[in-house]
């Protein structure tokens, strides 16, 4: 068997043999599957067919050469239908499969007929029986004879699969699929080529061994090249595709994280936000439930925010915010919470103490550490902060009531003006519901004309003659009865009906000012009190403009009222606002003065007539020596400054005969006439002192 065409024969079964190995690999990772792994058994199909050509051809003598004959037969016959399921697998249509199944069923019968007939299925008389020499010399057992009807009906089978093959290549090469390629053209023309040339020495007509297997090794290789390039192309797909979905996931777990953060964070100050913060404050409540020690919910509501957003912006309210944030967070460090739960409201929760007295010392240090003054571009403001504080276990049982319980005690401490603190009381609940009810109430006790104004007269230390008349609001409540400016003013504020209430004010005070000049009190004015909002974000100048002109009034029939803590939270603006009002004639004065720490520089700057010393100094004039030395200093001051002074709450001759003596220039209080109803303030001015 080492004649070269024998070693050329064997050297194609080793090749087919490889083929098949690497088609079955590549069935791995084709997405041809089930056309590889049959590619892969016709390959070793081929490769047994190459085999036993090689052993006929060196057959040594017929009987054997007869016999390899018929297994020559046998695998050829076998490769019809393997070819006819490739490309039904290729085609991947139902009738093409069926056609397949029925090709291997005439195939059947055609092994059957190989090896019951004497040479085979293909011969019936066999006309070359001995070895014969080939072209190039060498000497092989090449058979031929007259061919049987089977044999023309496997040639004719094997003519169909080259006509299936040829039309599926044609298609897929419209298609633009892989298939279509010179080189698998090439191989098919190879193939008919070779069996047209096994058909012709079968026949007798040539002397050539049986090439078809050539021609198919031809055709493996290609194929075999453009499935592996097709697999390898796949390959770098699958790892391109896996590299851009994992970036993809790591981009969303980025954007999931971004979002979490977002759904928990405050993006302005970057403190957690109200569900960062319930979060934390339920995991240190667990801890001090299990370490036993104590838990303050400590809840800051930034005083008059809406103010400044109004007059310097929201950026400059923004600013103020963050700095507080900062202020916060620079003190607490990582001992405590801090958060914001919207607006101008913060929290901080103060854990592991165990007594009131640790949680106590904390607050007042959160309190100092973020207290005034803050600066802004251009300016220094003065902010102060509403607080209201919870403790666990002596106020709630859990993170949730505990910042409930510190949200109403803050509501009380607002309810009592700028800059108070108040701790938790289970009497708060009640005064909560209260408060909600007067807020509704509040809202429409304009327009149900519930407000009346009273009146203080304020009379000239010297000579006792009244010279100002203060007008207090006052309502007139359907249920509880005269309820105090105390008790809504900063209601009214922080709900923003103080602008439409303030106006309201003067707009009445102007209209009983011109009352009573028309009763011949000429010599006379009335002075109207200003909330923050009225000064610092309202349209001021008009309404009073236009309220003394309804009332035929001049600007120095009117005197405003301003209190010293709102003018200093942001006094660059207030001053620029009193100059406007000043314009108008309008007097303006400090009121409840002493209790605002304002600087002297700053008191210079402030373009008023007079000045209203607190009630709280004159109180205690006739028993401390402090306060008496107070109201001397203010006189001075006052006098200094070439200003009026205005001593309130005078209850007694002892503490009016003092303040003369000082050389206070007004004198207002009890002493002289509580608060009038207007009826009864006319009165007053008719008779003297007498109504009081
Ligand atoms: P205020 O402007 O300092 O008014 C003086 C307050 O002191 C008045 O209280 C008055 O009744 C009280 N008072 C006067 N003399 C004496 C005295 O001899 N002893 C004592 N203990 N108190 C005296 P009222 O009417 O309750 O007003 C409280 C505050 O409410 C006022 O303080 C003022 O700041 C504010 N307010 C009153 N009316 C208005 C208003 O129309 N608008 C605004 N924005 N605030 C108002
Ligand atoms: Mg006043
Ligand atoms: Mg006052």
């Amino acid at each position: 068997m080492d004649t070269p065409i024998a070693s050329l024969y064997l050297i194609s079964v080793g090749a087919l043999a490889m083929c098949a190995f690497q088609a079955a690999l590549l069935a791995r990772s084709s997405s041809y599957v089930r056309a590889c792994w049959t590619f892969a058994v016709i390959c070793l199909t081929f490769a047994l067919f190459q085999l036993s050509n090689v052993r006929q051809l060196a057959a040594p003598d017929l009987a054997v050469a007869v016999t390899a004959h018929k297994w020559v037969n046998f695998f050829s016959l076998l490769l019809i239908p393997q070819i006819w399921y490739l490309l039904a697998s290729l085609d991947a249509r139902k009738w093409s499969f069926r056609l397949a199944y029925a090709v291997g069923c005439v195939t059947a019968w055609l092994l059957f007929e190989n090896f019951v007939a004497p040479y085979g299925y293909r011969f019936s008389v066999l006309t070359v029986d001995v070895p014969g020499e080939l072209w190039w010399g060498e000497r092989a057992f090449l058979l031929a004879g007259e061919t049987t009807p089977a044999y023309a009906i496997n040639r004719l089978l094997s003519l169909g699969a080259a006509v299936y093959a040829a039309i599926f290549c044609i298609r897929a090469r419209s298609e633009r699929v892989r298939f279509s390629n010179r080189l698998v053209w090439l191989s098919v023309v190879l193939i008919i080529v070779t069996t047209a040339l096994g058909g012709a020495t079968d026949a007798g007509m040539l002397q050539l061994p049986f090439l078809s297997g050539f021609g198919f090794l031809f055709l493996a290789a290609s194929y075999l090249l453009l499935v592996r390039r097709e697999a390898t192309q796949r390959l770098t797909d699958k790892i391109r595709i896996s590299a851009a979905l994992e970036r993809e996931m790591e981009s969303h777990k980025r954007a999931s994280l971004r979002f979490e953060h977002a759904l928990s964070n405050d993006a302005l100050t970057r403190l957690p936000n109200r569900v960062g913060a319930l979060d934390l404050l339920h995991r240190m409540f667990v801890k001090s439930e299990s370490n036993l020690t104590r838990m303050g919910v400590l809840l800051l509501d930034l005083d008059r925010l809406a103010i400044i957003n109004g007059t310097r912006g929201y950026e400059a309210g923004n600013q103020l915010l963050v700095e507080v944030a900062q202020r916060l967070r620079d003190h607490c460090g990582k001992r405590m919470l801090v958060a914001r739960l919207g607006s101008a409201r913060f929290v901080v929760g103060i854990a592991g103490h165990k007594t009131w007295a640790g949680i106590e010392s904390e607050v007042e240090g959160i309190l100092s550490a973020a207290k005034a003054p803050f600066s802004i571009p251009g300016t220094v403001l003065n902010m102060t902060f509403s607080a209201g504080v919870a403790v666990y276990p002596d106020h709630a049982s859990s993170a949730e009531d505990l910042l409930a319980s510190a949200g109403l005690a803050l509501h009380q401490a607002r309810d009592a003006g700028p800059g108070n603190l108040r701790v938790f009381h289970p009497s708060l609940q009640q005064s909560l519901n209260e408060r909600i009810g007067l807020e509704t109430e509040l809202k429409e006790a304009l327009e149900k004309e519930q407000f009346v104004l009273h009146y203080q007269p304020q009379v000239c230390a010297a000579t006792e003659r009244v010279v100002c008349m203060e007008a207090l609001i006052r309502w007139h409540h359907p249920t509880l009865g005269l309820v105090m400016p105390d008790k809504f003013i900063p209601l009214a504020e922080a709900t923003g009906a103080i602008a439409a209430i303030g106006s309201w004010v003067i707009d009445a005070a102007c209209r009983q000012m011109s009352n009573w000049r028309e009763n011949g009190f000429t010599d006379l004015r009335v002075a109207v009190n200003l909330s923050a909002q009225q000064l610092l974000v309202s349209d001021l100048g008009e309404a009073v403009q236009s309220a003394l002109q309804r009332a035929g009034l001049q600007g120095g029939d009117l005197e405003l009222e301003i209190t010293e803590s709102v003018l200093m939270q942001d006094p660059q603006r207030s001053i620029e606002r009193l100059e406007a009002l000043r314009a108008l004639g309008v007097r303006l004065s400090i009121d409840d003065f002493g209790t605002g720490y304002s600087s002297l520089g700053y008191l210079k700057l402030l373009p008023v007539h007079a000045f209203k010393l607190d009630r709280s100094f004159v109180r205690d004039i006739g028993r401390s020596a402090k306060d008496l030395e107070i109201c001397a200093t203010a006189v001075g001051l006052a006098r200094n400054l070439g200003l009026e002074l205005v001593a309130e709450g005078v209850e007694d001759a002892m503490q009016a005969a003092q303040l003369r003596k000082l050389g206070c220039h007004l004198l207002q209080g009890y002493y002289f006439a509580r608060p009038l109803a207007a009826y009864a303030a006319t009165d007053f001015l008719a008779n003297g002192r007498k109504v009081a």
